[in-house]
């Protein structure tokens, strides 16, 4: 591209003139460059792409929606695809008997969106039903997006160092490591007890933007269990953690948790259009739900259940069910274990962890940490071995879709022992 170009990109320090890649098609797993470079997308573009690039159905389904639709107005209005996937993702959102279920579906077009409508409607709930409460608790190290609200509930440094002034306070929760969940269990307890938190905010078994960071499904169904006592609510962001990337459909099957209110995008289109929704239950539902308009979920956006974004998630759930999605991930998140242990032995690496189809190493490097400058450094390296990273500081992780196969797995893991070979041991 030349330097030229109008095009401010998100996350990018134009100042270092560093190359901007031009993608001219996509394949599977692959990004095609505008030279013809096969790239490996080991981070699914982003955490979006699911079961690969331009799946068939799903392009197919975008196609026909295009012969009926365009964005409508979505206030008073419906259409069949936001009909059709509403009931779908009810029908496969998580369960738990004696849970109530969610089966209220809020449509909007960006997991940050899906984040602040998700606290939008907590503290919607106590206010309608007459208990006012406006406290959020959040873990150390999250990410929820980069709108206001969701910065507020996200871990501070850097990335929101300008905008400080304008963020809301949260009660900051320890993370729960794996080595001693109680602290967190007992500074959730504590702050609940206060009796003016509205909700928890998680990101259920795995931190992302924060560094790949793990914590069980034991204490994720704990965390849910004290939030219940105290009559916290409970909102998971899936929105990254869904579709099958931790392993299961969702990160809350493996906690057995059914939260008040979940956020999902990213995976809902198999990552080909913008799309994300906010599922609740009916207590959530039914609080706005009155005869007094001051009462209904002050929320719009303008692509509000985009028509043929809806009919591209419809058809990813098509997909879900009529192809062996499940295998597919069972296989990957296999390989993905085995290389896990292999690394645990490599003296330049400092730490492993794995959760479902994700695997992350942090590199032993001097400065970690999301500035780290072994980050692009690896970024280009990767890149010039065909392959798609982009570390977190020196985390490095493997994040593939589903349609990845065993040697191109097998090419991302011998790049990722180079990378440990190169960089690892750097001061
Ligand atoms: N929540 C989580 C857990 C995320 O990982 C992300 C994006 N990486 C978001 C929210 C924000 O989603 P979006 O970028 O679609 O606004």
């Amino acid at each position: 591209m030349t330097a030229r170009s109008p095009v401010w990109h998100p996350f990018t320090q134009h100042g270092l003139g560093q190359p901007v890649i031009e993608i001219a098609s996509t394949d599977g797993a692959h990004l095609i460059d505008r030279n013809g470079q096969r790239i490996l997308d080991a981070i699914s573009s982003w955490w979006v792409t699911t079961h690969g690039h331009r799946h068939p159905r799903i392009m197919d389904a975008i196609r026909t929606a295009t012969e009926h639709h365009d964005q409508i107005v979505f206030a008073g209005f419906t259409h069949e695809p936001a009909e059709r996937l509403a009931r779908a993702v009810v029908d496969i959102a998580p369960r738990a008997p004696g849970a109530p279920k969610l089966d209220h579906v809020f449509y909007s077009d960006s997991g940050s969106t899906a984040v602040e409508v998700a606290i939008k409607m907590a503290l919607g709930y106590w206010r309608n039903i007459g208990q006012p409460r406006s406290r959020i608790l959040a873990l150390e190290h999250a990410y929820h997006g980069d709108t206001v609200g969701t910065m507020s509930a996200g871990a501070r440094g850097v990335f929101t160092a300008s905008y400080e002034p304008l963020l809301f306070d949260v009660g900051r929760l320890p993370f729960p490591d794996p080595a001693r969940p109680q602290l967190t269990l007992d500074s959730l307890d504590a702050e609940c007890r206060h009796g003016r938190v509205a909700a928890l905010l998680v990101e259920p078994l795995i931190l992302g933007a924060g560094g790949m960071l793990t914590y069980s499904a034991h204490t994720l169904a704990e965390m849910a269990a004290i939030c219940r006592r105290h009559g916290v609510l409970l909102i998971a962001d899936e929105v990254m953690t869904g579709w099958g990337r931790t392993g299961t459909m969702w990160a809350c099957d493996q906690a057995g948790i059914v939260p008040d209110i979940l956020c999902t995008g990213k995976g809902l289109t198999g990552g080909s259009l913008p799309l994300a929704a906010t599922l609740a239950t009916a207590a959530i539902f039914d609080s706005h739900r009155s005869s007094d308009r001051a009462k209904m979920l002050f929320h719009s956006s303008s692509f509000t259940a985009n028509p043929i974004a809806c009919a591209a998630a419809v058809a990813n759930i098509d997909v879900w069910r009529n192809e062996p999605v499940t295998e597919r991930i069972a296989a990957l998140s296999a390989t993905q274990a085995v290389t896990a242990t292999t690394f645990a032995n490599n003296e330049k690496i400092e730490a492993v962890r794995r959760c479902g189809t994700i695997l992350a190493i942090d590199i032993r490097v001097g400065a970690s940490g999301y500035m780290a400058s072994v980050a692009p450094d690896i970024m280009a390296f990767a890149l010039d071995n065909d392959i798609l990273l982009r570390p977190l500081g020196n985390t490095v992780y493997l994040m593939p879709p589903y349609c990845t196969t065993a040697s191109d797995l097998a090419a991302a893991h011998d790049l990722i022992s180079r990378i440990a070979d190169h960089f690892g041991g750097r001061r």
